[in-house]
């Protein structure tokens, strides 16, 4: 994966204005880049983007980034012309004044506009040591009265961020709007590209593009009533707090680190198979990574994805970045990059290799002598993670595991041609090196080498 060409997505993908309900731009944009790369997309009445690509199982497993930005709406225009703002999203008031901000009239045009704020010199000594409150704040978009603002097609409602350029610093780091979470659909954009370079995925990945998360994850919640997911992923952008002034223990993460795994914040307690499965597939594709420190701030969509229906295992990946929630975040392009490996190892291994034991639930039984479980979704899907029959104490193998198992075998039982690319493979796996290290090394395919060493490494458990 080259810069050149996650630089060109970031740049399209933080382009489009989308405070929350109002993703439009950014959902035709997504539409456009995912189109070839689904079996199947749907928008649903929310405005969430919904993206099957198919797999070998019915196995869905639920990757969300959300579409959303913390912005504004205008919320009054008086006789003279000027806007005042009412936030959508959390918002830092103290950061606001003196930007320049970009209002979206009704057909779209972008009409940019001061955010007006008091000079010092009339200010009282007292007053100039005060924050200021957003609804003190207001927009200067030239306009001399409220029927000029009318004749831009600015009303009330009408859509506003703080935006300024995309810009490339140093480093390989970039300094954009709206990376929370436009850098999280940019990394499922790319997932989603290699799963369709790589062949049929194991399970079904059901992406979704998220509306609204930014008012309290609303998109997620009823695109997680339609998905129905076995498992789910929020796939964020974090707070990296590795900044002067912040000591060790309050930064949540630190950038350049690698791709963050979430334990608990505000909105969720990650299961812990999830997070096991994580790490285990960052170390498989040989990415560092970091927890983000347990906090009660900042939540994420996997917490109502998480509580919907039934409920549904699930977990967060983060990448981090600077000064979210702000005029302009920075990220590290390694870390996006990292994240990408890491999900395509979680994908290629879930969940058959990627999850651990379920905790051992006990099947209750009613009176009439039927299970109270979960019915199989498709027939197939069998018990989800978290069921009795998961736990695996003398239980039946689940049907796709049994096909996928009977499927490497059959290939597998081929004998060992010496000299091959599966041979180098083999070698190259047993100097220690990771799959994704392997594909790289070889340059091919990472499906094709992960193919190979899983069946290496389930023939050398068999013997
Ligand atoms: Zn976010």
């Amino acid at each position: 994966m080259e810069d050149h060409r996650v630089l060109d997505l970031l740049r399209k993908l933080t382009g489009p204005i989308g405070v929350p309900g109002m993703e439009d731009e950014v959902r035709q944009v997504l539409l456009e880049l995912v189109e070839p790369l689904a079996d199947q997309i749907r928008v649903d009445a929310l405005g969430n983007l919904i993206a099957v690509r198919r797999g070998r199982s019915p196995f869905r497993l639920m990757l969300d980034a959300h579409m959303d930005e913390v912005g504004f709406v205008v919320s009054y225009i008086d006789d003279q012309g000027f806007l005042r703002l009412a936030p959508l999203g959390g918002w830092d008031a103290r950061i606001i004044p003196s930007h320049l901000v970009t209002v979206v009239a009704d057909d779209g045009r972008r009409v940019p506009g001061v955010v007006g704020s008091t000079p010092p010199h009339i200010l009282d000594p007292e007053d100039s040591k005060k924050p200021h409150r957003l609804e003190d704040l207001f927009v200067d978009v030239g306009a001399r009265s409220a029927a000029e603002v009318a004749a831009l097609g600015i009303r009330i409602g009408s859509p506003a961020v703080i935006a300024y350029p995309f810009v490339e610093l140093d480093g390989r780091r970039v300094a954009a709007r709206a990376l929370d979470d436009r850098a999280g659909c940019a990394a499922l954009v790319l997932l989603l590209e290699r799963l369709a370079a790589g062949g049929e995925p194991p399970v079904t990945v059901v992406v979704n593009f998220a509306a609204a998360e930014e008012v309290g994850m609303r998109g997620a919640q009823v695109a997680a009533y339609q998905i129905e997911p076995d498992l789910a992923l929020a796939v964020e952008t974090t707070a990296a707090a590795d900044v002067p002034g912040v000591p060790p223990p309050r930064q949540p993460t630190r950038m350049g680190a690698g791709p963050a795994l979430t334990v608990v914040d505000r909105s969720l307690v990650a299961d812990r198979r999830v997070v096991a499965a994580l790490a285990a597939a960052a170390s498989e594709a040989g990415v560092p990574f970091q927890y983000r420190l347990p906090s009660a701030a900042g939540g994420t969509d996997a917490g109502a994805i998480q509580r919907s229906r039934a409920g549904v295992p699930a977990g967060v990946v983060s990448i981090p970045a600077r000064y979210i929630h702000a005029p302009y975040g920075v990220l590290d392009l390694d870390d996006l990059h990292r994240t990408v490996d890491l999900l395509e190892v979680f994908v290629r291994q879930c969940p058959l290799e990627g999850l651990g034991p379920a905790p051992a639930m006990p099947v209750v039984e009613d009176r009439s002598g039927g299970a109270l479980r979960r019915a199989a979704p498709g027939g197939d899907a069998g018990a989800a993670v978290g069921t009795a029959e998961a736990a695996g104490d003398g239980a039946p193998p689940r049907p796709q595991q049994a096909g996928r198992r009977g499927r490497g075998r059959g290939r597998g039982s081929r004998p060992l041609r010496p000299g091959t690319k599966s041979d180098l493979f083999r070698q190259l796996y047993d100097q220690g090196k990771s799959v994704l290290e392997i594909a790289r090394e070889t340059n091919s395919p990472y499906s094709f080498v992960y193919g190979v060493i899983r069946r290496y490494r389930a023939r050398r458990e068999q013997t």
